[in-house]
């Protein structure tokens, strides 16, 4: 299997050295070449537990990797680091399926792809030799920045540089980051939202000169964020196995479509479900569900992108994206362009657009179906709420009643005050007062029920370490002094 660029100008390259790449030299980002077909049949599959089921679906993909790296590799990323026996369970509550992707070390699903990356990367490294020192650039809306940093953190000849908005990340998820243990971590808190830490990740990856500078002392950048194809391959298995438990908790029978209803921000996640459907998964509908940052609502409904709107911070941070990134995998994969006429507008298959189903919530109707849900017995984060209104909505317009899996992507303790309130009354906004933050996990716990997580635990007294303050201007500068440091 081979990789070539969404803009087609970059030699085409083995996986290992896609996912050292990151993005692709012309800009664009790295896709493989074909769909691989699954070889088992959905029988045989459904028997799998998540690392066997990992290694079939990945291993087409990887072909530059022996069985045994590939293993190796996974056995390291899902043994140990994720606290509930399945990986990835699926619950069934208020009328749907919940899939729950947040038991990892950061409590969200990008805990799933980073668990393994490393390992797909180090590999990949020791195959292709060159690098001596790997920097790894993430622009992260919440989520990812914590997920890297855990995944990297002390790993020899890796140094990770996270870059998060200062005003556009949960007070956990922001905890989370400026506690992070390691000498290889570096935390940058950026001026301005989500867009403008991607962009400035971009323009780093772009400036020839700096990596020439950067390669004369042995320094190579890389990408944790869903552009480098490392991440986003590992996000194809869980798909699999939503189906396969639905086919062990007789739910479905093999064969049966499917929906899922996705939370989106840079259109990694559903992508994935895309690949999934690509490699023979019976899937009916990606429901693509987006908070007020409407875009890709507006896209898959009108076919026009326009992103000259107005930018809004919410309660499910991790979505507050107007530049969907791998919104432009899809696009090269359904053979259309976008072309420009004051927005962009698409001109391809429709037939694969059609395979989407883009819906987006307010704050309120977010609020309420934390609520709702809440009120049926199962609790939820604002993101998989944004998710599960999208899936009610979805049934409402259309009559579908097939099956309906709804990705859970971060666990509810990283958002409790959102949640408690929200569980209180939907009306009613969350007050964010920091001072009380972990109040609001042990209320949390009270009102569900459930455990606080382990990965919690004690992030109240863990030393905050902090994070350098820079604007999306200096982030290059940044990174530069940042490598003029590693040993
Ligand atoms: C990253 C994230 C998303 C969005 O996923 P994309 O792959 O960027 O579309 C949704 N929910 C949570 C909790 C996330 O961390």
């Amino acid at each position: 299997m081979n990789y070539i660029s969404t803009r087609k100008s970059a030699a085409r390259m083995t996986a290992g050295r896609a996912i050292i790449a990151g993005p692709a030299e012309d800009g664009g980002l790295y896709v493989p070449e074909s769909f691989p077909k699954i070889k088992k049949t959905l029988e045989e599959l459904a028997a799998l537990d998540y690392k066997k089921l990992a290694y079939e679906i990945m291993s087409p993909y990887l072909s530059d990797f022996t069985p045994d790296e590939l293993k190796s590799c996974i056995k390291k990323a899902y043994t140990g680091r994720f606290l509930d026996p399945l990986v990835a369970p699926l619950k069934e509550a208020a009328g749907a399926f919940f899939l729950e992707l947040y038991h990892g070390r950061t409590l969200a699903f990008k805990d799933m792809a980073l668990s393994v990356m490393p390992h797909l990367l180090k590999t990949s490294c020791e195959k292709y030799g060159g690098a001596k020192k790997i920097v790894i650039l993430t622009a992260t809306s919440g989520d990812t920045g914590k997920a890297a940093l855990e995944a990297f953190a002390d790993v020899r000849g890796v140094t990770v540089a996270v870059f998060y908005p200062q005003n556009g990340v949960s007070f956990m998820q922001k905890r989370q980051m400026e506690t992070q243990a390691g000498g290889n971590v570096y935390v940058f808190g950026t001026a301005g939202n989500f867009d403008d830490a991607q962009a400035g990740v971009k323009r780093i990856f772009a400036d020839e000169e700096l990596k020439r500078r950067m390669a004369e002392r042995g320094v190579v950048f890389s990408s944790a964020n869903s552009i480098n194809i490392g991440r986003l391959l590992p996000q194809v298995v869980y798909y699999f196995y939503a189906y396969s438990q639905l086919v062990r908790m007789k739910k479905i029978r093999c064969g049966n479509e499917i929906n899922f209803s996705v939370p989106t921000g840079n259109f990694g996640n559903i992508l994935a479900g895309y690949y999934a459907k690509c490699m023979g998964l019976p899937v009916k509908k990606l429901i693509c569900a987006s908070n007020i940052n409407n875009i890709l609502t507006d896209f898959f409904n009108t076919g026009v992108y326009d992103k000259e709107r107005p930018f809004h911070t919410t309660i499910s941070p991790s979505m507050d994206i107007l530049v969907s990134s791998n919104l432009e995998r899809l696009l090269f994969h359904t053979g259309a362009d976008l072309i420009k006429d004051g927005a962009y507008r698409y001109n391809g298959n429709s037939e694969a657009l059609n395979l989407f189903y883009g819906v987006h919530a307010t704050e309120e109707e977010t609020r309420r179906a934390i609520f709702d849900v809440f009120s049926r017995g199962y609790t939820i984060d604002p993101h998989t709420a944004v998710a599960y209104h999208a899936y009610g909505a979805y049934k409402k317009e259309t009559g579908d009643a097939t099956p309906a899996v709804v990705l859970a992507t971060a666990s509810p303790y990283k958002f409790p005050e959102d949640v408690c309130a929200a569980a209180a009354d939907p009306a009613e906004p969350a007050a964010h007062d920091e001072a009380k933050a972990f109040e609001y996990i042990k209320k949390l716990s009270e009102l569900s029920g459930t455990e606080i997580p382990a990965q919690l635990a004690g992030i109240e007294s863990k030393p905050v370490r902090g994070s350098i303050a820079c604007s999306p201007e200096q982030m290059s500068s940044a990174v530069e002094i940042m490598c003029y440091c590693i040993k």
